[in-house]
């Protein structure tokens, strides 16, 4: 260790410390800040004697960051950065904080993953999928594929991939060691052409797809997702069992349990019980009561989240929409025309957040019996019955619904 890495390190606990005596947050994020100002390099000095997975790609990442660092820490102690500071410097605050644990699971914001990958010389990198985030990114996701393909060229790390994903695929078939997961993909529409020649890509219906021009397909699976099971590369079926809804999240769990596998080679029943004893995963999910009624609210931040969310959202339920269109949401609200809110026709909805207009409009197009209500508490009022009632809020909307949950 560097002296300069010491005085980095020991300046970045000071001032996180002051942050949050003044009360300023959390102070993770300033901590990271300053230890990067003393010292450029200490994230790799940080990083230095770890065994390191690093979690990127556009939906998933906090959920399969939590699922493997539980499978992992069926072995002993992980570190990890909670709490979405998944930039420099907060994966910088992560490690520098916790100075004892050998192993870490490090969620990686997609931009980033080259310059981390290269200050932490990971032993593995697991990539879930690459969607567009907002719709005004959306010229970015072919870009971000092409900057982990660079950053991964030639590299010993073990990718886990999943190879559902064409853009993910293409990526990561250029480092040398690749384990491929069949993880499924539930939206297609932000990879529809080639990434590596543009041409069109054919889809069958068991997930392959598959350029004509330049021969790029889904590369052979060694790790697979059938209805509620994860199929091992020896042909073992481990059925799943999660306390988190959805499809996608056997997915994500199998892209977790196939790095522990295959990297720290964790038993597979092992590491699946690990993870099916996870309750929820911080700020996705919230199942609690409303006066009475039984509430789930769940977040959607994206098209692609959305489109998942639509899938695990309950028949028969009403149903609020919730959304806004603040910076951290997007600006532009028109991604509503590509989620399939078609699906929720024969349920009661109610249009809301600041842009329930905007919503309320997509539900008529979509044949969506419904109402429209601006104000959060009286979107819940509004749900017929007295029973169970779910919430599908995008980013600052679902902010508010839980404050309203949680205030009730
Ligand atoms: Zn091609």
């Amino acid at each position: 260790m560097t002296a300069r890495f010491a005085l980095a390190r020991a300046a970045g606990a000071t001032a996180a410390g002051l942050s949050r005596l003044t009360g300023r947050g959390g102070g993770t994020t300033i901590g990271g800040r300053v230890t990067l100002l003393v010292d450029p390099n200490a994230l790799a000095q940080a990083a230095t004697g770890r065994e390191l997975a690093l979690v990127s790609g556009t939906n998933g990442k906090t959920t399969t960051r939590t699922f493997l660092v539980a499978a992992l820490s069926t072995r002993g102690a992980v570190v990890s950065n909670a709490g979405g500071a998944n930039l420099l410097t907060g994966i910088t605050a992560a490690l520098t904080t916790d100075r004892t644990s050998k192993v870490g699971v490090l969620e990686v914001d997609e931009p980033f993953l080259p310059r981390v990958a290269s200050a932490v010389r990971p032993r593995a990198v697991v990539l879930l999928n690459l969607s567009r985030d907002q719709l005004d990114r959306y010229a970015e996701v072919r870009r971000l594929a092409g900057i982990w393909r660079d950053a991964l060229d030639g590299s010993e790390t073990t990718v886990i991939a999943n190879a559902d994903d064409p853009l993910v695929a293409w990526a990561a078939s250029a480092a040398t060691s690749v384990v491929w997961v069949g993880a499924g993909q539930g939206w297609t529409y932000d990879s529809t052409s080639c990434p590596a020649c543009g041409d069109i890509l054919r889809r069958d219906r068991a997930g392959g797809w598959r350029s004509e021009q330049c021969g790029l397909a889904r590369p052979p699976l060694d790790w697979q997702v059938e209805e509620g099971a994860i199929v091992d590369p020896r042909g073992n079926r481990h059925l799943v069992e999660l306390s988190l809804p959805g499809q996608v999240n056997v997915g994500n769990a199998a892209l977790a349990v196939a790095a522990a596998n295959a990297v720290w080679d964790v038993d597979v029943e092992i590491a699946l019980a690990a993870i099916a004893a996870i309750p929820s995963v911080e700020g996705r999910y919230l199942e609690t009561t409303y006066r009475g009624r039984p509430v789930r609210l769940l977040l959607a931040k994206n098209p692609a989240g959305w489109s998942e969310t639509l899938r695990m959202s309950r028949p028969d339920v009403p149903v609020v929409v919730a959304v806004n269109a603040r910076a951290a949401d997007g600006r532009d609200p028109s991604w509503l025309w590509d989620v399939p809110f078609e699906g929720l026709r024969g349920r009661h909805a109610i249009a809301a957040g600041e842009r329930s207009r905007d919503v309320a409009v997509r539900l008529r197009y979509a044949g969506v019996d419904h109402v429209r209500v601006d104000d959060a508490a009286a979107a819940l009022a509004a749900a017929h019955g007295s029973g169970p009632v779910e919430i599908l809020a995008n980013y600052t909307a679902f902010q508010t619904y839980r404050k309203v949950l949680r205030d009730a």
